[in-house]
């Protein structure tokens, strides 16, 4: 079975997120469970969470098909120490409130690593190739802490693949696959697949065969164990271009068939199936889309 739906708003209250998603014909959503813009956030008021759970309820959507996602300021991978103590707390704190709403993912982006080496630096592959390496210790470790602040928690820490704009990291499956491997409680580890961040990190999907070599680079270096999540998102810039824009579905540089592919992939069964795509006015009519490839 295929759970898709969309990222939908919160607006008002997380209590209101079930009930867009209904609205939509969504069998998954994602949500902030804050404001992601900003870095502080009263705590969820007992009257909010019976709301959601309410509704939960009354949408008839599983708690784990719901996939949270933390707030864009969170760098889990930042050089400054007070700037990555700010985050490292909020990402607990983030956890928490998933655990308070009785859900079991956080989806995340790994970090950045914010420096910058001139391009005419004679050293300039291996300098970058440093950070690099360096961000993504520091992520493995911010997640060690966040699952030691959090032990009586099943919330897992679900990182997502990155289109590796500017310098966040994320963009290759290694990438994943070296934060997971430092991670010492793998059992709390999953992992989200952008496919718009896939395909303009350089991995395509535009056909049948595409699709299948990239899937097969991802379980080969990642594993299909780890996958908890997807975003269905069609990509506005080319392949290996770097840059995170979304497009609808099919009208974008990825197209239809990788996402019929998707619909068609068992090892995508009951799990969200995210839509982050531009334009939310025709998001029941693409969650449509995406079943009909299934009655084909
Ligand atoms: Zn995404
Ligand atoms: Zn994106």
């Amino acid at each position: 079975m295929k759970y898709v739906g969309a990222h939908v708003s919160a607006s008002g209250g997380v209590e209101n997120a079930p009930l867009n998603a209904m609205s939509i014909g969504a069998k998954a959503f994602a949500l902030f469970t804050k404001n992601q813009r900003q870095w502080v956030a009263k705590p969820l008021e007992s009257k909010s969470i019976d709301a959601f759970h309410a509704n939960l309820e009354k949408s008839g959507i599983l708690p784990k098909h719901v996939l949270p996602h933390d707030s864009y300021l969170i760098n889990l991978g930042h050089p400054d120490a007070d700037k990555l103590a700010k985050s490292r707390e909020a990402f607990i704190d983030e956890l928490e409130r998933c655990r308070i709403l009785g859900l079991d993912k956080l989806n995340f982006h790994p970090g950045s690593h914010l420096v910058k080496v001139p391009k005419k630096d004679p050293e300039y592959r291996d300098k970058l190739m440093k950070a690099e390496l360096d961000c993504l210790d520091v992520i493995a470790e911010s997640m060690n802490r966040a699952i030691e602040a959090t032990k009586d928690s099943n919330v897992k820490l679900v990182i997502e693949n990155t289109a590796g704009q500017g310098s966040n990291l994320g963009y290759r499956f290694e990438h994943l696959a070296h934060i997971i491997e430092k991670v010492e409680d793998k059992s709390r580890v999953g992992v989200c697949i952008d496919t718009c961040h896939t395909f303009t990190g350089g991995y395509d999907l535009r056909t049948k065969e595409a699709y299948a070599e990239t899937m097969d680079t991802f379980g080969k270096t990642v594993g299909f164990e780890y996958l908890m999540g997807m975003h269905i998102n069609d990509s506005k810039p080319p392949l290996g271009s770097r840059v995170d824009r979304h497009h609808s579905l099919g009208q974008g540089e990825i197209g239809w068939d990788a996402f019929r592919c998707i619909m068609h992939d068992d090892r995508m069964d009951d799990i969200p199936l995210i839509l982050e795509t531009i334009d939310e006015s025709i998001w029941a009519e693409e969650i449509q889309a995406l079943y009909a490839f299934i009655r084909e």
